[in-house]
């Protein structure tokens, strides 16, 4: 079990899995303070604090809410507004044993432009 939390503790997130990859994106939100991302089915990710030690940024095309603590300011994760089913959520990796995210191959999105993989190449 992977447990993490926001900076003051305020917000705490358990994986369901151990994550192998993780999405670091250069968008405009994610290059100022997102990720690296690790992605699961949306509900499956335990959260306690939220929502009501976190605040909500919605932006663009209104599909997700970027979440993050309102005490410290970190970003935790990011949820769909409305979830169909199979819908994805993300956690921002930097919560959590630095073991972990040092464990994870990191692979550059490159949610700005593209949106591929500059790896892919
Ligand atoms: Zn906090």
């Amino acid at each position: 079990m992977h447990e993490g939390s926001c900076h003051c503790g305020a917000v705490r997130l358990t994986l369901p899995s151990t994550p192998a990859v993780a999405t670091k994106c250069n968008c405009s939100l994610c290059r100022r303070g997102g990720g690296p991302w690790v992605y699961f089915e949306y509900g499956t990710v335990q959260i306690t604090g939220h929502p009501e030690s976190t605040m909500e940024y919605i932006w663009g095309d209104r599909t997700i809410r970027n979440v993050r603590c309102k005490t410290c300011g970190c970003v935790t994760h990011w949820e769909p507004l409305n979830p169909e089913p199979g819908a994805k959520q993300g956690v921002n990796l930097g919560n959590f044993d630095p073991e972990l995210i040092a464990s994870v191959r990191v692979r550059r999105f490159d949610g700005a432009d593209t949106w591929k993989f500059l790896d892919e190449e």
